[in-house]
């Protein structure tokens, strides 16, 4: 009799996930079962090149469907609706049960959606998926002016691709600055005047209450009395990752499922990757939980090996990126702590830049806009956890390569 491995979710962490399984041995059934009727999609460029139609849908996927046949990686589109870790089985929306001899769960995140007066009015979009992308599109087509509601990457990202496709955009934050969760007040503020340049109206403090309209939204009401005429919102205010499943087997979570180094959970035979799963990052030495594409690939990585027998870790440094206008913004490690921030280049006047986040002369991040060289230093850098030297970072007349001689 054949082993099977079951992957819950079809997304980044399983593409990858059903490559490296092969690539480790694996030589079982591998099964992956997705709710999207898609095989998996890059999704960053659904808030970027995908929504100002620069990228088809098909130059979406991660891998073609050959790849799959030839690696004999079969997909089901199904909900699973429960685990039997007893059984070894998932059961399906369908009522059919699969038995597993490995069971992956990859399944990600979904948009946190809020409840307020008018919420249910049509022409309110959330942005996770190619269908929400397309209803966005479809909007746009006898639509001018749209409201985002949210300044954090995934937002301005948005207002910046309908921005590229003539739309009158406004954003509208909550806090008393753009990407304040994520980034130093000068990257909040770069970005306020690069939108600012591009004709994107962003107002901060600014609280929304309520939509009104006549069945479709007209208007965006602010807690300050300020109203903003909308015929398209967009809410951008986060994810939430989908842990309902693991919780339901009593697998356990805490924003997030819970996995050692090797991506295992406390269950036999369970595996989890991506989004959804909340893990100890050694180098920050706390839980965390990560919204990103490496995470997710890498992750996915360690449970093909665990699976395999193998021993590799999941020690990886966090990085990210964002692409807004020409600027390609790459994030290396996580800020939280810092106690200096340096600027290497122009914010104020320029469109390319190091920010150096520093924690007792150590570097612990770095957002880099048009600087790979700065980026890749970074990672480096933040990796050996040594001590440098602030003069010799924002001195620009040192070179990147030469920064770190002394
Ligand atoms: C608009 C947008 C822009 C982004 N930009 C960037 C970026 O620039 N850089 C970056 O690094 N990251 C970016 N991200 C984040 C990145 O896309 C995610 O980190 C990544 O998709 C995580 O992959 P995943 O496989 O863990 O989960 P997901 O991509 O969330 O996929 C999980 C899949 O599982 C399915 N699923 C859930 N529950 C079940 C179930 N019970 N049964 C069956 N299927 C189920 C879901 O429907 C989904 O298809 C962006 C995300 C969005 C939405």
């Amino acid at each position: 009799m054949t082993t099977r491995c079951i992957i819950i979710g079809a997304s980044h962490a399983a593409a990858q996930l059903s490559a490296s399984l092969r690539l480790e041995g694996w030589l079982g059934e591998i099964l992956v079962i997705g709710d999207e009727p898609s095989l998996p999609y890059h999704r960053p460029p659904l808030s970027k090149a995908f929504l100002a139609g620069d990228k088809a849908k098909d130059d979406l996927l991660i891998r073609p469907q050959a790849f799959y046949d030839k690696n004999s990686v079969v997909f089901k589109t199904a909900l699973v609706t429960s685990i039997d870790k007893k059984d070894q089985s998932v059961t399906l929306d369908s009522g059919e049960s699969l038995h597993y001899d490995k069971l992956a769960i990859c399944t990600g995140a979904r948009v946190r959606k809020i409840c307020f007066p008018g919420s249910d009015l049509a022409g309110i979009h959330y942005l996770r998926n190619v269908a929400d992308v397309e209803r966005i599109q479809q909007a746009t087509k006898k639509s001018k002016r749209v409201v985002i509601i949210g300044g954090g990457y995934i937002g301005l990202e948005t207002a910046s691709a309908l921005n590229k496709m003539g739309m009158d955009v406004t954003v509208l934050e909550m806090a008393s600055r753009i990407l304040h969760r994520v980034t130093a007040p000068q990257l909040s503020s770069f970005y306020m005047r690069v939108h600012s340049e591009e004709g994107v109206k962003i107002h901060t403090n600014s609280v929304m209450t309520e939509m009104r309209g006549n069945a479709q939204v007209e208007e965006v009401l602010c807690e300050d009395g300020s109203v903003y005429p909308a015929d398209i919102v967009i809410i951008g205010i986060g994810v939430i990752p989908n842990i309902e499943l693991a919780q339901q087997a009593d697998i356990a979570t805490n924003d997030g499922i819970l996995i050692d180094h090797f991506c295992r959970t406390n269950a036999p035979n369970i595996y989890a990757a991506g989004d959804c799963t909340n893990f100890f990052n050694n180098h920050y030495e706390r839980r965390m939980r990560l919204e990103s594409v490496p995470n997710a690939s890498e992750q996915a990585k360690v449970v093909a090996s665990s699976i395999c027998g193998g021993n590799r870790e999941y020690v990886s440094l966090p990085w990210f990126w964002s692409d807004q206008y020409d600027l390609k913004l790459q994030i290396a490690g996580l800020n939280a702590g810092y106690d200096q921030v340096l600027i290497r280049g122009d914010s104020d006047n320029g469109r390319s830049f190091a920010a150096f986040y520093l924690k007792d002369r150590k570097l612990i991040a770095a957002d880099c806009v048009n600087r790979p060289q700065e980026f890749m230093l970074s990672k480096k850098v933040i990796s050996q956890s040594v001590e440098v030297d602030p003069e010799r970072l924002v001195n620009e007349s040192i070179g990147v390569k030469e920064l770190l001689l002394s």
